[in-house]
Order: C-alpha cells, then structure tokens, then sequence
C-alpha cells in the first residue's frame, strides 16, 4: 500500500513540484493551499504524513500544527514543516508546536525522501498498535484513547554515545537541565553494555565518534531485540545528508545537526520520548486487553474461547508428531449445593482452589482452560493413554483426598469431581467440537454411575486403586 501525503503550501508551483518529486516515488499525494483546507483534507483523507509550509496568509503553519497535534485523532500524524526560515528559533517553535521534523527550501531530494518514508515507516508502526486499541475499546475492556501529544517528556532515560568531551557535556548539561537521567559513554561495546543492563527512553550517537563507524552502530542498534524499539537520534555534520539519510533509512528515528542548538536538541529528545512512550503504553493495554479477552477473571485461567482456537492448533501439531492427545472435562460434582448451602463467594473461593489444583498438577506445556461455570478442560499433549490414565486419577484424587480451605463453616469443604476422557490418536480426522463432544459423553457416563469417578472412551471407568501411585516415564 502507498502511503498518502498530504502537500500544504498557500503557492501553487511550489505544491506541484513536492507533488511531482513525492508522486515519482509512487507516493499518493494529496493537496492543500490554505491552512483551514489541509485541516479539512486531513479529516477526509486521512494522510500518513504532512509537508506543512509555514509561511501562509490566515492560518501560518505553525497554527496547523498546534491544532493537528491537539487533536487525539489525528496526534500521530507526522508533520514537517517546509520552510524559507532557516532561524534555529523558528525551528524549535515548529518543534515545540508538535511537529516532527523540519525541511528547508529549496528543498534536498534525498533530505525529503529519506525523511519522508522514516516517519511514514514509523506511523505505521503506530497504527497497528492503534487498530489493537481499537479493538479492545469496543471489546470494551480497555477504556481509553490515547493520545501522544499527553505523553509526560521529562524524567526519561537517555544513554549518549559521544566521544568529544566537549560536545558531550553541552548535551548531558543541555538535557539534565530538561530534567531527564543521563548517562554517556565514548564507545559502541560500552554502549551495549549500558543498553543490556538499564532501560533506556533514548539513544543519541555521535556519526562522527573517533575509533568506529557511528552508522554501524545505529544498525546494531536497530537489529538488537532488546533495543529495536528504543528510539535512536543521530548527530551528524551539516555537511553530511548523505550519511544522515542512510542512518534514516537503516531505522534511525532523528537526528540533529552540529552545532548543537540547546533548544532544538530538547525539542526533538522530547518528540522521541513522547513516542516512545505512546507506543509502550499501547503496547502494554494491548497485553492486557488480550489476557483480559483471553483469560478467565475469577480463576486466571484459559477460557472458552483461547480454549476453542488453541485445542485445534494441538490437535494439529499431535497429529503432525504421531502422538496421542488426551482431552478431560472436569465437572465438580453437585456444586450448585455448595452456592445453595454456603453462597456464591465460597463457590467462588472452591472454584479458585480448584483451578490452582489442575494448574500446579499439570505440566506447563498442557492446556488448562474453564470451559464455563464449574467445568473445566485439560489437554496432555503427546502423552501415552497410561500416562493420562494416571494423570486423570491424580487429579481426581487430589480434589477428593484434599478438602479445599475457604470460608465456608468450618473452614473446610468436601469437594469431589467427575471426569470424562478421551484420547485422539493421530490418524483420526476430528474438530475440536468432536472431540469435546466425545469426552462429554464420557463424562455424562461418569455422573450417570456415581460421580466422583473417570471415564476414559476406550477405558472406560478407571480403578482408583489401579491408577493410585504415580509412574514415572
Ligand atoms: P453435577 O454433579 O451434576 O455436576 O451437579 P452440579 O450442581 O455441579 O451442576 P449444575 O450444572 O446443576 O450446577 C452448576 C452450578 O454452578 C450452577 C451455577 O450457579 C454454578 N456456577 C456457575 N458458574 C459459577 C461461578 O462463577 N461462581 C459460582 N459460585 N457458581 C457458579
Ligand atoms: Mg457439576
Ligand atoms: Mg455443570
């Protein structure tokens, strides 16, 4: 999919050249010649990036930013300001007004270009986390819409690696006086030394260091698990595009220029941070809106649905090992009288002490799931039938031997279960429905002859004393 820029500039021959340079590279462009339209276009078209001019009758383009970066909507859109100006004080008011980036006229094809796909590169990134929130707002179980512009900038991390002490106190001063935690080193090794021992907000290279190749670094950098998703601002000489273009295109997300302007440097630390920050924290309600739509409250474990798709995937990969599966149900046994004797919340606390049981007495790799109210699954992957005779009457055992502790009169319950079994060999063609179906039939036997008792298809009702002490494999 191309992405979508959109052009601003109040003069026409100037929207038409970016339009041609942007459309040559098969970018689909979008136009605007006043302020109040690219704020319109911006709904309607939804753009990936925007080219902003400054300087326009009405509505500057210092004003477009402010609004589009005060927008939750449309916060994460980039923005670079196309500008005449070359003031470093103009700069840092774009910067500081939200937006991304800043590129003077006339404008360098490869400066345009490399800048342009880094930030589409990178708001991309970010509307995927943003699809994700999206989905677990109308799941409803996050509730919120984040938005980037609210991102605290201070207090962050930043690991500097700069070798010119002189250039590197004007940046540790510069950004400790911004309130964030430096720490620099001079080296590429101490570098990562730092990096896999502290979390970092923020990296900045030196291009320039004495003894290694900067870009090399930002590459290691951008490939290193631990550390792809922590932003990189490089420095670079002025008279270096080149370099600072490749550094772009291999992942780098900023650079500044020597001279170093203070203001400049903390405006665009400030734009990594709050990015940085952003993406974490979608990151992390994404994590917990998928335990929370994964996981079942009261008990923690699997649920139905993590159950309905995950069962398939090992009946799957048993088949493709040649191994047998074994599928249990468990019901408690006339649990509504423990809600009608004793209440709700001690059915609940039996049902936690329950849960934890088949968790601690299985192993980490088998598939512990509430089906639903006092019914549970457990699937033992590529197991022998003996072996899950054996594991089905440990279970069964350990519920009926061990009185479960909760607050009921007395402190203690009785609490016994019924299992239904059934073992899928790797040649039969069954749907996780199938095979539930078959383990259910079992387990109906179970209740029909006692309770308290295991049913495996092709065992039929096992001997408590026969499967008693465990065996070992
Ligand atoms: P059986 O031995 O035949 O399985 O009898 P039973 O009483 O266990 O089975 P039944 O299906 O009649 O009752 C299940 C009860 O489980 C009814 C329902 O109120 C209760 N239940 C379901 N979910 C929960 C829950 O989350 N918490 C509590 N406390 N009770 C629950
Ligand atoms: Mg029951
Ligand atoms: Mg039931």
């Amino acid at each position: 999919m191309s992405a979508r820029v959109l052009v601003v500039d109040d003069i026409l021959p100037n929207v038409k050249l970016l339009e041609a340079k942007l459309a040559s590279e098969y970018y689909h462009v979008i136009t605007a010649t006043s302020g109040a339209e690219a704020l319109e276009k911006i709904e309607s078209d939804n753009p990936d990036i925007v080219l902003l001019d400054v300087m326009m009758p009405e509505m500057d383009g210092f004003e477009v930013c402010k609004r589009i970066k005060s927008n939750p909507a449309f916060a994460h859109i980039p923005v670079v300001m196309v500008t005449a100006l070359t003031d470093t004080a103009d700069r840092v008011r774009g910067l500081e007004a939200g937006a991304d980036d800043f590129l003077s006229k006339p404008i360098n094809d490869l400066a345009l270009m490399s800048r342009v796909r880094s930030l589409v590169r990178l708001k991309m990134a970010l509307d995927e986390w943003r699809v994700r929130e999206n989905t677990a707002n109308q799941l409803g179980v996050i509730e919120s819409e984040s938005n980037v512009m609210a991102e605290p900038v201070t207090e962050a991390n930043v690991l500097i690696i700069e070798d010119k002490e002189f250039e590197r106190r004007k940046i540790v001063e510069t950004l400790e006086a911004d309130n964030h935690h430096i720490t620099s080193v001079d080296t590429g090794i101490q570098a990562m030394g730092e990096i896999a021992a502290n979390n970092y907000d923020v990296i900045i290279v030196s291009l320039t260091l004495a003894g290694e190749d900067g870009l090399r670094l930002v590459s290691h950098l951008r490939t290193n698990e631990r550390v792809r998703l922590i932003p990189v601002i490089m420095i670079g000489e002025s008279n270096d595009i080149q370099r600072i273009a490749h550094g772009l295109e291999i992942g780098a997300h900023d650079y500044i220029m020597r001279p170093i302007d203070k203001n400049e440097l903390i405006a665009r630390a400030r734009t990594q941070i709050r990015r940085k920050r952003f993406q974490d924290r979608l990151r992390t309600s994404y994590d917990i809106s998928l335990s929370m739509a994964l996981t079942d409250g009261l008990t923690g474990l699997y649920n139905r649905r993590y159950l309905d798709v995950h069962l398939e995937k090992l009946i799957k990969k048993n088949k493709d090992a040649s191994k047998d599966l074994a599928v249990l149900i468990l019901d408690i046994d006339h649990f509504k009288a423990v809600n009608d004797t004793h209440g709700h919340n001690v059915g609940d606390q039996v049902l936690k002490v329950f849960a934890d049981r088949l968790k601690n007495q299985t192993r980490s790799f088998d598939l512990v799931a509430r089906m639903g109210g006092e019914e549970f699954v457990v699937v033992l992957t590529e197991i022998h039938n003996d072996r899950a005779y054996f594991i089905a009457e440990r279970l069964r055992q350990s519920i009926a031997g061990n009185p479960v502790n909760c607050s009921a009169e007395g402190g203690k319950l009785d609490i016994t279960t019924s299992i239904g079994a059934t073992i899928v060999k790797p040649d039969e063609n069954l749907s996780p429905e199938d095979v539930l179906k078959r383990a259910d039939e079992c387990l109906y036997q179970a209740k029909e002859s006692g309770r308290n008792c295991t049913i495996f298809d092709d065992k039929g009702k096992l001997d408590a004393e026969e499967f008693k002490s465990p065996v070992r494999k």
